[in-house]
Order: C-alpha cells, then sequence, then structure tokens
C-alpha cells in the first residue's frame, strides 16, 4: 500500500491530511479539529504533547494505512492502547498518533475457554464481558489500563499466582510489522515474533488482536483489607504473602490513609496498609488463607468478601495527577526493609506518596525465564514505590525521592518490570531486558524494525 501522504514540510501536511482521510475508516483529528486537546490527552498529568495528527483506527487496515504513513513521511508513531504508559509513549510531538481506543471487538468461545480481543478494550472491558460466563483472563489491578500495553509488557496482577502473567494466557496475536503488513503469529507461525511480543512491550509491531486463554474465576474472595502499617505487621503481611496458597494474590500499598469515609477518623493520615487480596478459589478456603492477615492486627477496615472477579476493577476516576514513580524487584521485605518504607514515607512532601508491594511466585515462577521475552520469572517481590503530586514543575524534587527509597530499599535482583517503567534511558530498559533476551530482541528487531519505526517506547534499538 503507498501511503506517501504525510511529510515533514509544513506546506503539504493540509493536502496530506485530506488524503489520509480518504484512505481510513477511523476518524483523523488534526491541531485545529475538534477535540484535539482531549484527543491527545494520556492518563497521567504533566504530559502536554502536541501530535500532528492523532488517528482512531477502526481496524487492522487502519493501522497498515497508519504505519506506512508514518513510515513514508518519517514521523515518529506513537501506538496507544489504553493510554498509561507511564512514561507518556501514548502520545507524541509533532509525530502521528494511533490511537486504538475504537477498536474493540471480543469474541468469547465459552466452550473452548479462548477468547479473540481487539487492543482498544480496557482490562476492566474484557473482564467484565468474560465474567458474565464466570471466565477470565488476568491484567493488572486498574479496569482502564489498555489491553494492548499491559499485555505486551508482561502484565502482572490479581491472579499471577494462580495462573501466571497476561502473557502466558497469550496464545496468538494478529500484528502489523513495520512493512504495513498483518502477520498472525503464534508457537509455530513466526515464533521468534511470537516470544518476543510476550514481555517485548511496542518494539514489534501494533498488535491489532490478541487470542486469550481464559479460566473459570468466577465467585472470588477479594477485596481490601486495611491494616495499621507498623514494622512488624508490613513485614509479616510479607512473609504471609509469600507462605499463602497460590490461589492468593496480594497487592499492598503502604502509604498514610486517605481520609475516606470508609476509615475511620483517626487512621486518616497514619501509615496504614492498603491490601487488595484476590483467592481466586473456593470462597471457604478463601477465608482460612485470609485468617493469618486478618491476625496480623485489629483492621482498620476490612472489605474483604465474596465477590465475582469483575467485581474487582471499580470505575476510572476521571483526572490523574503527575507521578514519579520507581519500580523495582526485591528478594525480602524484612523488618529492616519495613522500617526503611516507613521512614522514607514520612519525608516525602507529595500528596500522595506510597510503597506497593507485590509477592510473586506460584504460576509465574514456573514458567522458565527464556519462554518468553518477560525475564523475570524468579523475582520474588516487586514493589513500586510512587509519588502524587499535582505541579509538573515539581518532579524533579519527588523523582529523587522516589530513587532513593529505591536505593535504600536495593538487595540482589537488578531486574525491573518494563510495564512500570519510566522514561529513564537505556540502562533501565537493560534491566527489563537482561543478557541472553536482549541480545535474542536485538535480533528479532533486526528481523522485523530494521529502521526502528516503532522506538517510542522502552526502546530496543536495532543492532
Ligand atoms: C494506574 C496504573 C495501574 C497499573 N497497574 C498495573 C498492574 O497492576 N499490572 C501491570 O502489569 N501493569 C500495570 N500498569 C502498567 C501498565 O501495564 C503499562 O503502563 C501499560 O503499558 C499500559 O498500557 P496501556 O495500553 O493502557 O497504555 P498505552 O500508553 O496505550 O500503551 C503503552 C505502550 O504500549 C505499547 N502499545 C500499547 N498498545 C499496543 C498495541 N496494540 N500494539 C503495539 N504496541 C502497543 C506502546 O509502545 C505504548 O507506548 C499500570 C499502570 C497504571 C498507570
Amino acid at each position: 500500500m503507498t501511503t506517501d501522504v504525510l511529510s515533514r514540510a509544513p506546506a503539504t501536511t493540509a493536502t496530506a491530511v485530506a488524503r489520509l482521510r480518504t484512505l481510513l475508516q477511523g476518524r483523523v483529528i488534526a491541531p485545529n479539529d475538534a477535540g484535539y486537546d482531549e484527543a491527545r490527552t494520556v492518563f497521567y498529568g504533566g504530559i502536554d504533547r502536541r501530535p500532528a495528527l492523532i488517528v482512531r483506527a477502526r481496524d487492522a487496515r487502519d493501522v497498515s494505512t497508519v504505519v506506512s504513513a508514518a513510515s513514508d513521511g518519517g514521523l515518529e508513531l506513537a501506538v496507544r492502547s489504553g493510554g498509561h504508559s507511564i512514561a507518556g509513549f501514548g502520545v507524541s510531538d509533532g509525530g502521528i498518533v494511533l490511537d486504538l481506543s475504537r477498536m474493540k471487538a471480543l469474541d468469547i468461545d465459552v466452550e473452548r475457554r479462548r477468547a479473540w480481543a481487539e487492543t482498544g478494550l480496557t482490562a476492566g472491558e474484557y473482564t467484565t464481558a468474560a465474567g458474565v460466563h464466570g471466565l477470565a483472563t488476568g491484567f493488572g489491578d486498574t479496569g482502564s489500563v489498555g489491553i494492548g500495553g499491559i499485555t505486551l509488557g508482561g502484565g502482572i496482577g490479581y491472579l499471577v499466582r494462580k495462573h501466571g502473567l497476561t502473557i502466558d494466557d497469550v496464545l496468538a496475536a494478529e500484528i502489523v510489522t513495520a512493512d504495513a503488513k498483518l502477520l498472525y503469529v503464534d508457537a509455530r507461525r513466526h515464533p521468534d515474533l511470537f516470544w518476543a511480543i510476550r514481555g517485548g512491550g511496542g518494539n514489534f509491531g501494533v498488535v491489532t488482536r490478541f487470542k486469550f486463554r481464559l479460566h473459570e474465576v468466577d465467585r472470588i474472595l477479594g477485596g481490601t483489607l486495611i491494616l495499621p502499617a507498623t514494622r512488624e505487621i508490613i513485614a509479616s503481611f510479607a512473609a504471609a504473602a509469600e507462605a499463602a496458597p497460590e490461589e492468593l494474590s496480594t497487592i499492598a500499598s503502604v502509604m498514610k490513609a486517605p481520609p475516606l469515609p470508609a476509615l475511620p477518623t483517626e487512621a486518616h493520615g497514619k501509615l496504614v496498609i492498603i491490601a487488595r487480596m484476590v483467592y481466586a478459589g473456593d470462597v471457604g478456603a478463601g477465608e482460612r488463607a485470609i485468617a493469618p492477615f486478618r491476625r496480623l492486627a485489629k483492621p482498620v477496615a476490612d472489605m474483604v468478601k465474596p465477590m465475582r472477579y469483575a467485581e474487582l476493577y471499580e470505575p476510572d476516576a476521571g483526572r490523574h495527577p503527575v507521578a514519579s514513580i520507581h519500580t523495582m524487584f526485591v528478594d525480602t521485605i524484612d523488618g529492616a526493609a519495613a522500617q526503611t518504607i516507613i521512614d522514607h514515607l514520612h519525608t516525602s512532601t507529595a500528596k500522595m506518596a506510597a510503597v506497593e508491594i507485590r509477592v510473586l511466585g506460584g504460576a509465574m515462577a514456573r514458567v522458565s525465564a527464556d519462554a518468553t521475552a518477560f525475564a523475570h520469572r524468579g523475582s520474588r517481590i516487586m514493589v513500586n514505590i510512587a509519588a502524587m503530586y499535582e505541579r509538573p514543575d515539581e518532579a524533579v524534587v519527588h523523582q529523587s525521592w522516589a530513587d532513593t527509597v529505591a536505593d535504600a530499599l536495593r538487595q540482589g535482583d537488578a531486574g525491573a518490570y518494563v510495564g512500570f517503567l519510566r522514561d529513564e534511558g537505556a540502562v533501565r530498559v537493560r534491566e527489563a531486558y537482561p543478557g541472553a533476551t536482549w541480545e535474542r530482541l536485538v535480533a528479532i528487531k533486526n528481523r522485523y524494525d530494521p529502521v526502528n519505526l516503532f522506538r517510542l517506547n522502552h526502546n530496543i534499538p536495532p543492532g
């Protein structure tokens, strides 16, 4: 397909845009069009980029046309599914945004427990639709995250210990590569590309849809347990989460209690553990698995109850602050690490500061480290240090705080999860893709994207 319709020369842009409009089913939004500002806005605040064009693709053919246009015009291409990239890679300055959010087809085969899902779906939309059949594929903790970005990075969520990463349930995908061709990839067809897109991010093309495995996950025991956060309770919580059956996955944030009506006023502003718990199995067994956590202290609030899995995802709250984040893996949260967390949380000047602890293991760890491009199968605990605030000009202070906490917590594991990386440079990307994983990814990049068209991401440049 020839779509040499865009070039960097401004004089030709208007004609080029008009021509592109005739080629596409989806909407093309240029800087002077109504809705441009809304269309260039991504999840986190403080990301203010002005693309030359935003295309809301309707189908794989549109995707292919946009890939050609960006390639022929030498323009930067931002690929966006749910827009939650912490690095802000979902929007380009001066380039084209390929917005997939109108591509939401979902075809569920209940009998075979398979689903073909277009990548404009969010985790919440997919989970709600699958939940009608008592089925689920594991994504992350937030419903508004796009299935495109989370799946390509790995996907660590409420089912990680029971069913593994999101990519462990990817059976096939359709992907438009840099030459604008749509490829079907699975374990037999283009197995190298199939390996790379399970953890290697958006480096290899635009995935238009994934084929997922679904699990029977219907009634669960889940919800939020809030405990006071002392050194002993934080360390004991982490130990209990490691000792728990694999059905139980936990995401525990240590932070000052927000002034929510659900919390007693005397707890407001005190350090607490806000733990989201999911026992994906028999509710009675779940009660037994959660009992040791409830015994750690008198809960500040206990909202863990039998529910349907899809109910875990709450509606998106709307406006989002600026975020400074540092992601890392550690081997243990012992008393000393817990004390470090407490001490540093008291020093943050951000509106909200949290240290999130996700104990891993279980099904995720049983897949070999070289089976997919996600290499951190042996990592025991993911820690995300986050500060949220309103003014982008405070970023230096809060990022420095998050990095200092990370330095203080650092143990032996030098890896990083790509899904929570900011735009932190090549060294951190290498931490996400260590050793042989990197070599293999570069070789596949050379083959499928030798000119690095897909570079607005945690980039694996051709070598
Ligand atoms: C509030 C919040 C909660 C989160 N919770 C979790 C969690 O629990 N577990 C977890 O694992 N991660 C989590 N993440 C991280 C999240 O998985 C990544 O930020 C992910 O990249 C977001 O995906 P997206 O599609 O929403 O973002 P986007 O900004 O749309 O995409 C991110 C990047 O992915 C690539 N991309 C997206 N779609 C495609 C596609 N179809 N084809 C090719 N490339 C594509 C592009 O390079 C793009 O820049 C969270 C992030 C946020 C902001």
